[in-house]
C-alpha cells in the first residue's frame, strides 16, 4: 500500500508513462523490464516522501531519467541510474543493495552520484573536485548530474528566494560550464536562462516583454530572409531544412552588460540554421561550403565573419560554418550551416557518441580533455579554490588552434600566450621557454597568440620557470606546471640557503640552536627562518658580515625579534581577507533568518563592500566573513556572485532597515551633447534636491561631446532614482549610470 493520495498515485504513474514513451522506441524488452524494475523499487523507497513543493518525491528522478533518455539520448544503464540516483542518499538503501539488485555498472554510477550530492552547504569546489574525478571514472555520471540539475532548476520555485540564489549561482558558476564543454548547447542554454531568471528577475521579465514585442517585426525580418534562401536551394536540388533561433536572453542580457549596450544595439539577436541532408559520396564540409557559397550570393558576407568550425572542430566537438551576412533592413543576420550529423552533435555534444554504439570505438576530443583533467588532478597540490579558479578558465575559454613548425595543430583557449604552448607541448620546454618564432618575427613568452600561428618554442638550457609567467599564462596546464616549478625552485633555494647559514654558523664556531638562527634572522630582518634561508639560497642575502651577528650579545635583538614576529603576526591577520574566512560562522548569526541593516547594529557588525559601494535600498546579500562581522554586497557585484556560487555556506540575506540619517557616497556618470549651461542645470538640480549632497564633479568635453562623473552623498536609492530621472531630463544629457566603482 501507496501512503500516497490516489491523486498523487496517479500523477506519478503518468510521469512514469511520460518515461516510458521516451524510451520504448529504442529499448528491447529486456531494457523496458529493468527500467520497470528500477521504477517499482524507487517507488517504494521514496514512498511517502515529498519534495519542498509537496509533490511526491519520486517524481524527481522519474523526470531526471526523462531528461537522460530525451534530451541526452542515452541508454538503459543510464536511464536506471537516474530512477534510483537520489535512493542511496535519501533512503536506507545502500550502494551494495544496487548492486546486487541491478550490476555493478548501474551501481557504480549511483555511487558516483551519490558522493556528488549533498554539496549545497559544503564548499563548492570541492564538489568540482570530487565531480572531476567521477568524470575521469564515468562520463555518464556528470551527465545525468547536469540532468539532475537541469530539473532541480526547472523546480526551482518552491524554495526559498536565498535558496534560489545560491542554486541559481553554483549553476550559472559549475553547470552551465560544464555542460558547455561537454558540448550540451540546449541543456547549457536552459540552465543560463534558468538561472537568469531566478538571480535577476527584473531584467529577465523586462527582456522577455521586450523581445515579444518585437516578435512581429521579427518574423517578418525572418520570412522575408528566407524566402530567397529557400528558393536558391530547391532550385540547386539540396536537400534540407532552414529555421530560425532567437539567441538566449541569457546571451543577449550577458551581451547588455559586458558590451554596456542597449536591447537596440544587440545586433545579433537572430541566427539562421540551415540543416542539411547530406549526399553520400560527397564531403559533408564540401556540400557546406557549397551551401555558404550559395549564401553570399544573395547576401553579402560581412568580412572576417566566416567561422569554419568543419576544417577545425571546437574542442567539445562542435561542427558547424558560421557566416554573418547582411539581410533585408541592413540587419546582420548569422547563417549555420552544418549537416544533420553534425547538428546532432551540436544539440547532444558527447552524448551523441553515447547514443550510438560506437562510443568506446573513437577516441575523441572529450577523451583527451579529461586525460588532461587527470594530469592536473593527479600533480596539482594547490587548495580546491584554487583548482576551481584554474579549471574554469578552461570550460569557459574558446578556442584556437596554432601549429608547429611540422605543421601538427594544437589547440588552445583564446589569448593563450607563446608559454602556454610551450606547455602544452612538453614540460620541459615549457621549464626552459625563453620565447618563440612565430611567422618568422622572434617573440617573448608573453605573446598572445592568434588562430593559425606557425610557433616554434626556443629554449636555453640557462633558462628556469619565473614567477612572472603566471600573469600571463592561460591554460590550467601551464599554470599548474609553473606554480610545481617554483614550489621546487623554492625548496631548492630554501636547502640551499638552509645549508650555507648552516656551514657559516659552524665556521664561526657558534651553537647551532635555535638561538642563533633566531640572531641570524634579526639581523637580516626576515620574518622566519624560512625566509632566511629562501633569500640566502636565491643569493639575495649574502652572509658575508654573520660573524658580527654571532659574537654580539643578544638582548636588543630579541626584543626586536619579537617584535617582528608580532608584526609578522598582525600582517596575517589582515591579510584574511573579506573573502577568506578562517573558521566557520559562529552561532551569533542566525543563518535562516535575513540580516538587518542597522544604523547603529547590534552584536553583530556588518560593513558595505568597497567593490561595489551598496546603499540603502540596494538589493544586497551578506557575507559571513566572521562570526560577528557581515560583509554586505549588491546581488549584482560580481565578486558577491562569485561568493554566492562558491561559497554558499556563508551567505545569508540581508535586508535594509529605515535609514534616516546617514549619507553615502555615490558615483554617477554622465554623457552626452556638450552645451553653454549643461553644468550649470546639473548642479542646479541637485542642490534643489534636498537630501542629497554633491562632494565633486569631473567633467571633460571632447569635439562637443561630455562625459563625467558626479560624487554625491546620499540617503538611499530612492533618492537617487529621483536624481537619476532628473538629470536624464536635461537637455543634451544621454546617459546617466551609477558607477560601482568610486575610485578611478
Ligand atoms: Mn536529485
Amino acid at each position: 500500500m501507496s501512503l500516497f493520495t490516489k491523486a498523487e498515485i496517479r500523477q506519478i504513474n503518468d510521469c512514469y508513462d511520460d518515461l516510458k514513451r521516451e524510451i520504448v522506441k529504442r529499448f528491447d524488452n529486456e531494457r523496458m523490464e529493468k527500467v520497470e524494475k528500477a521504477f517499482i523499487f524507487a517507488n517504494a523507497a521514496h514512498d511517502g516522501v515529498r519534495r519542498k513543493s509537496g509533490e511526491p518525491y519520486i517524481i524527481h528522478p522519474i523526470a531526471v531519467a526523462t531528461v537522460v533518455a530525451r534530451d541526452l539520448g542515452l541508454g538503459a544503464t543510464s536511464v536506471i541510474a537516474a530512477i534510483l540516483h537520489d535512493v542511496v542518499e535519501d533512503t536506507d538503501y545502500t550502494v551494495e543493495d544496487i548492486r546486487n539488485l541491478f550490476g555493478e555498472n548501474v551501481s557504480r554510477i549511483v555511487d558516483g552520484l551519490t558522493k556528488l550530492s549533498g554539496e549545497m552547504d559544503t564548499r563548492q569546489a570541492l564538489t568540482l573536485k570530487k565531480m572531476l574525478m567521477t568524470l575521469s571514472d564515468d562520463v555518464r555520471v556528470i551527465l545525468i548530474k547536469l540532468a539532475d540539475r537541469l530539473h532541480n532548476m526547472r523546480t526551482l520555485e518552491s524554495l526559498r528566494p536565498l535558496k534560489q540564489l545560491k542554486v541559481a549561482s553554483e549553476t550559472l558558476y559549475l553547470y552551465a560550464p560544464l555542460a558547455h564543454r561537454l558540448g550540451l548547447y540546449a541543456i547549457k542554454n536552459e540552465l543560463e536562462e534558468l538561472s537568469f531568471k531566478f538571480k535577476h528577475p527584473e531584467d529577465y521579465n523586462h527582456l522577455l516583454y521586450q523581445l515579444h514585442d518585437q516578435e512581429e517585426k521579427r518574423n517578418y525580418l525572418v520570412n522575408e530572409f528566407i524566402a530567397p534562401i529557400r528558393q536558391r536551394l530547391a532550385d540547386e536540388g539540396i536537400e534540407c531544412t532552414v529555421t530560425h533561433r532567437l539567441k538566449s536572453m541569457f546571451s543577449i542580457w550577458t551581451k547588455m552588460h559586458t558590451k554596456g549596450v542597449t536591447f537596440d544595439e544587440v545586433y545579433d539577436l537572430l541566427a539562421i540554421r540551415i540543416i542539411l541532408k547530406a549526399k553520400p559520396g560527397i564531403s559533408e564540409k564540401r556540400q557546406c561550403f557549397e551551401v555558404l557559397s550559395l549564401v553570399t550570393d544573395i547576401y553579402p558576407p560581412k568580412p572576417d565573419r566566416i567561422r569554419d568550425w568543419i576544417t577545425m572542430p571546437r574542442a567539445n566537438g562542435y561542427e558547424s560554418l558560421h557566416v554573418t551576412v547582411m539581410g533585408p533592413q541592413g540587419k546582420w543576420v548569422e547563417v549555420q550551416i552544418r549537416t544533420e550529423r553534425m547538428d546532432q552533435i551540436a544539440e547532444y555534444g558527447f552524448a551523441a557518441h553515447y547514443r550510438y554504439k560506437d562510443a568506446a570505438t573513437t577516441e575523441n576530443e572529450l577523451d583527451r580533455w579529461i586525460e588532461r583533467i587527470r594530469d592536473h588532478l593527479a600533480n596539482s597540490e594547490y587548495d580546491a579554490f584554487e583548482f576551481l579558479d584554474e579549471f574554469k578558465l578552461d570550460l569557459f575559454a574558446s578556442d584556437i588552434v596554432v601549429f608547429t613548425p611540422k605543421g601538427k595543430t594544437i589547440k588552445l583557449p583564446k589569448n593563450s600566450t607563446v608559454i602556454d604552448v610551450a606547455y602544452e607541448i612538453h614540460t620541459n620546454l615549457g621549464d626552459k621557454c625563453i620565447g618563440a618564432k612565430i611567422n618568422q618575427k622572434l617573440v617573448p613568452p608573453s605573446h598572445t597568440l592568434q588562430n593559425g600561428d606557425q610557433v616554434e618554442i626556443l629554449t636555453s638550457e640557462n633558462q628556469i620557470p619565473q614567477q612572472g609567467w603566471l600573469t600571463y599564462a592561460t591554460t590550467a596546464k601551464a599554470r599548474s606546471k609553473i606554480k610545481d616549478a617554483l614550489r621546487n625552485e623554492n625548496h631548492r633555494h630554501l636547502e640551499k640557503g638552509r645549508e650555507m647559514v648552516e656551514e657559516a654558523i659552524r665556521q664561526h664556531n657558534a651553537p647551532l640552536v635555535a638561538n642563533t638562527l633566531r640572531k641570524i634572522v634579526v639581523h637580516y630582518n626576515m620574518n622566519n627562518k624560512e625566509q632566511l634561508y629562501s633569500e640566502v639560497g636565491m643569493g639575495v642575502i649574502n652572509l658575508n658580515d654573520i660573524g658580527s651577528v654571532l659574537s654580539q650579545k643578544s638582548k636588543n635583538k630579541f626584543i626586536k625579534y619579537w617584535n617582528i614576529t608580532l608584526r609578522g603576526k598582525g600582517k596575517a591577520t589582515e591579510s584574511i581577507t573579506e573573502e577568506e574566512p578562517q573558521e566557520e560562522p559562529s552561532q551569533k548569526i542566525d543563518k535562516l533568518k535575513p540580516f538587518l541593516l542597522k544604523e547603529s547594529p547590534d552584536k553583530v557588525s556588518y560593513s558595505l563592500a568597497k567593490c561595489c559601494n551598496p546603499i540603502p535600498g540596494d538589493d544586497v546579500i551578506g557575507y559571513i566573513s566572521s562570526g560577528d562581522h557581515v560583509m554586505i554586497h549588491k546581488k549584482s557585484c560580481p565578486k558577491a556572485e562569485k561568493l554566492v556560487a562558491s561559497q554558499a555556506h556563508m551567505i545569508i540575506a540581508a535586508e535594509w532597515t529605515k535609514f534616516r540619517k546617514l549619507s553615502y557616497l555615490t558615483r554617477l556618470n554622465l554623457s552626452g551633447f556638450d552645451r553653454i549651461g549643461l553644468v550649470n542645470d546639473i548642479t542646479t538640480i541637485i542642490s534643489k534636491l534636498h537630501s542629497i549632497n554633491m562632494r565633486s564633479v569631473k567633467f571633460d568635453t571632447h569635439e562637443g561631446l561630455f562625459e563625467g562623473d558626479l560624487f554625491l552623498y546620499i540617503h538611499n536609492t530612492e533618492d537617487l532614482q529621483t536624481l537619476i530621472g532628473e538629470l536624464g531630463k536635461i537637455k543634451g544629457i544621454d546617459k546617466v549610470t551609477r558607477v560601482e566603482n568610486l575610485s578611478d
